[in-house]
């Protein structure tokens, strides 16, 4: 039988003249994500997306997967296609319908009837429906305010369809209609999850990660390309930066107070994430910070690391609690990866007594026994760019 998939549209709905763009973007989003998969047809009507394979032998298992996972959409169905007249949509909704129908105890039917021109009206073909499964599946009864299904049908200008209950989507609002910002990726479990939800606001993510060789090796780099693969399974492509980091440390380690080593390393990697975010045309940057969670994020700590930046800073962990974090990072595909045991440069070098309460001043005195600038250089010559997500998948360059 012929399937497609209906989809709801999630807020967008409700952004006025600005739906336009957000649809078209949307749209653009779901042709992406499923060329890979065959040619498909892709029609917005009415909040409704409907979604239908043009190739012979689309793996529409494969499919559902990847429009659960684009912003924008509320719900989504996987829909049985039927001709516009009562006999075929009966006949639809029982054997499409008989895997759920067959495991359920009760149901009900809603119908949608967006063509006017259909001769029955939205109470007659839910009775019609109702009625006929009722005998062809004996063992149903009808319970209209919980049932186990919802039997949905739908006339459309441009077909019928019958659906079970619909599945809940990823949310949020498409990837590209809020700009494009650059999110400090570490191997945690934490900064995927804050790259997560701000891709699901709406941001194209740029991805910055620093890594430390000798210090940290090449599993512990490609464990950070493992997640974004994962988080780009959602936002789509992500381009990563990877910035050396090691003579950085090296030089903090050497020449300023041991106490204020993390401090002094955090506020390099947001000036670095900072001019990598605008050479990408980023409009701001993206931490996993959660307050409170470690000495470099309290209150004061953050203060003196936003001090050397001018973008806004988001951190959409800052007021969550880890088991809230883990739940998310779990949802969404990451935490097996996360928790894989590689050093990360945030554990180079740690001190034994971080200052929790720093001050700005003091920060700013020791840097002056750094050559900031030449350092910075460094590391951006040094760079190197990759693609994830995307058909050169992996492929590395140099900045
Ligand atoms: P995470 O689970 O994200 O690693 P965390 O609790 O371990 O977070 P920190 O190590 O203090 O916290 O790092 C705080 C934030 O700094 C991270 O969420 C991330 O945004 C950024 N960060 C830390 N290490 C790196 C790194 N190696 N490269 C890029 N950004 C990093
Ligand atoms: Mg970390």
């Amino acid at each position: 039988m012929k399937e497609i998939l209906l989809l709801k549209l999630g807020e967008l709905v409700l952004k006025g003249l600005n739906r336009r763009v957000f649809e078209d973007t949307l749209l653009k989003n779901l042709r992406r994500r499923l060329s890979p998969l065959g040619r498909f047809d892709l029609r917005a009507r009415q909040s409704t997306i409907v979604i239908t394979p043009l190739s012979e032998d689309v793996d529409m298992d494969e499919a559902a997967d990847r429009v659960g996972r684009v912003f924008g959409i509320a719900t989504y169905s996987r829909a049985g296609v039927a001709k516009k007249n009562m006999e075929s949509i009966l006949e639809t909704g029982k054997t499409y319908l008989a895997p759920v129908l067959e495991a359920a105890r009760t149901f009900k039917v809603e119908a949608k009837r967006a063509d006017k021109t259909f001769p029955l009206k939205s109470p007659q073909i839910c009775e019609e429906m109702g009625g006929f499964l009722l005998e062809q599946f004996p063992h149903l009864s009808v319970d209209v305010h919980h049932p186990d299904v919802t039997v949905y049908v739908e006339v459309r200008d441009f077909g019928a369809y019958v659906h079970g209950n619909p599945v809940r989507g990823a949310g949020g609002i498409p990837v590209g209609t809020g700009g494009k910002a650059a999110v400090l990726i570490s191997g945690g479990i934490d900064s995927p999850v804050a790259a997560w939800q701000m891709a699901r606001r709406g941001l194209e993510l740029t991805a910055v990660h620093f890594a430390s060789p000798p210090y940290t090796s090449e599993r512990a780099e490609q464990k950070v390309v493992d997640l974004l693969e994962q988080v780009g399974q959602w936002s789509g492509r992500i381009r990563m930066f990877t910035m050396p980091f090691a003579h950085i440390q090296e030089e903090i380690r050497d020449k300023c107070p041991e106490e204020l080593f993390t401090l002094l390393m955090r506020r390099f990697m947001m000036r670095i994430a900072e001019r990598v975010a605008r050479r990408e045309g980023c409009e701001a940057l993206i931490t996993g910070e959660s307050l409170g969670q470690v000495a470099s994020q309290t209150l004061q700590a953050i203060c003196c690391t936003d001090a050397v930046v001018s973008m806004p800073v988001f951190r959409p962990l800052i007021g969550s609690d880890k088991a809230d974090i883990v739940a998310t990072a779990r949802r969404i595909g990451t935490f097996e990866i996360s928790i894989e045991p590689y050093e990360d440069c945030c554990t180079v070098f740690t001190p034994k007594h971080p200052r929790t309460h720093p001050h700005l001043q003091a920060l700013e005195e020791a840097e002056l026994a750094l050559d900031c600038e030449a350092l910075i250089d460094e590391s951006f010559e040094n760079a190197r760019v990759r693609l994830i997500g995307g058909p050169a998948q992996g492929k590395e360059g140099s900045l």
